[in-house]
């Protein structure tokens, strides 16, 4: 069956490319994942895989920092414009971009639940000849928006990993469940997907990433352990404007409300069970220069080696912008934008994907398991499967890139897409070959 995956694999180099370049031109940030969703539904459901999409995969009280509806409308006339199929797009209504696609392939098997997550960043990609994106002509055309963390090639893997195992049918039992998440960034899509019950009844599940700690074409890190929980938070601030010059004792100043929160927060010591993290990424404040600032908004966010640690973290957090409100006369809401909790890879699955990976030549430094030292929500999806008694694996698939992830430069190398579809397959057949 190995020999057979890397053929079918090597056959499908050409469109894997294909597909990633025209997602990478395509980007689409959280919650807007029309035209990809639909692209890859399409895709999957002419593969046989029965797809379930729309409230049945996204539960709509639990999706964070979800655009407003005039980005939401316009995002979705962009995505048919840009040729995402329209009557589908109408299902994704308010958002609604995660979906799954399960194929049954009888007997008694286990489930196998294969997580794919969609989203681009918010950033605006490099426009100069030494980037090859826009050298050769497929950088973004959505202005603001740019895959730079390399979910494009997550999704033209996911598919072709999808079309090596629909191939293989005959061969095995049980079923596999595509999981098409939203919103990674900003680690938002999936606990929403989870409260909508899309890993219920996962035996084994499998989430990958192109890069990441995997710097380098030919690395491989077959489980990670430790991610960082963390959360975002939102924090306005409202005071009261008044004359700056006539009668600034009216004011109630925001802005230092917010700019005292800002310099505490990053006071806070640490916790010697384990790391943490504080950062206040963003601070808009004041109207204009004569007037006491009514207004201000801090952006922040917390991570902890364990859910306790960021809960700690969060802890110190409030009480800090509370202060900080009150000594300034100020009043203050929080809004959670997104978060992840902690977890772990299993290690018995991050040895089966260690077994199957030495069949693959192309990987050469292989780590069983590393410490991953960042957040990533799929760690919502580890949690909800192993409650249940399953197991769970996060795979790091190493690839060259130009500039590391997040970055207006970032490009892969494309070689690593084909050996990912191979890995991935051929774990996923271990699973299920009868
Ligand atoms: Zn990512």
């Amino acid at each position: 069956m190995d020999n057979y995956i890397k053929h079918k694999a090597e056959e499908l180099e050409k469109s894997l490319v294909e597909c990633r370049r025209d997602l990478h031109k395509h980007p689409e940030t959280g919650w807007l994942e029309f035209r990809t969703a639909a692209l890859a539904i399409k895709k999957l459901a002419s593969l046989g895989y029965v797809i379930k999409m729309g409230a049945e995969t996204n539960k709509a009280d639990e999706m964070r920092g979800v655009p407003d509806k005039d980005t939401l409308a316009a995002c979705r006339l962009r995505a048919v414009a840009q040729g995402g199929d329209a009557g589908l797009i109408s299902g994704m209504d308010g958002g609604l971009t995660g979906f799954t696609a399960e194929m049954d392939f009888g007997g008694d098997g286990p489930r196998v639940g294969y997580r794919v997550d969609m989203d681009a960043n918010d950033i605006a990609e490099a426009a100069d000849e030494a980037h090859r994106p826009f050298r050769e002509g497929f950088s973004s055309v959505n202005a603001g928006a740019m895959h730079a963390c390399g979910h494009d090639a997550h999704v033209a893997v996911g598919l072709g990993v999808a079309e090596v195992v629909a191939s293989l049918k005959d061969k095995l039992k049980g079923s596999l469940r595509l999981i098409f998440q939203p919103a990674e960034e900003g680690v938002r899509g999936a606990r929403a997907m989870v409260g909508a019950g899309v890993t219920r009844g996962v035996d084994f599940l499998i989430g990958a990433h192109v890069s990441f700690q995997a710097d380098h074409s030919g690395a491989l890190i077959c489980g990670a352990t430790g991610f960082l929980a963390s959360t975002k938070w939102d924090v306005s601030f409202t005071g009261k404007s008044a004359h700056a010059g006539a009668a600034p004792q009216e004011g109630k100043n925001a802005l230092l409300a917010a700019c005292c929160a800002a310099l505490n927060l990053h006071a806070i010591s640490r916790h010697a069970e384990g790391a943490t993290r504080i950062n206040v990424g963003k601070l808009v404040a004041g109207e204009g220069r004569n007037i006491v600032p009514a207004k201000a908004l801090l952006i922040m966010e917390t991570r902890g080696g364990s859910t306790a640690l960021d809960e700690y973290m969060l802890g110190e957090a409030g009480t800090i912008i509370d202060a900080a409100a009150r000594m300034y006369g100020c009043a203050y809401e929080i809004k959670v934008a997104g978060g992840s909790i902690s977890g772990e890879s299993d290690s018995g699955l991050a040895d089966l994907i260690f077994e199957t990976a030495r069949a693959v030549p192309f990987y050469k430094d292989i780590v069983k398991m590393q410490e991953f030292g960042g957040g990533e929500d799929f760690s919502y999806m580890l949690q909800d499967v192993q409650e249940q008694g399953g197991q769970g694996v996060y795979i790091q698939v190493g690839a060259d890139r130009t500039a590391g992830h997040h970055n207006e430069r970032f490009d892969l190398d494309e070689a690593a897409l084909c050996p990912a579809v191979e890995l991935l397959s051929g774990s996923i057949c271990r699973l299920l070959v009868k």
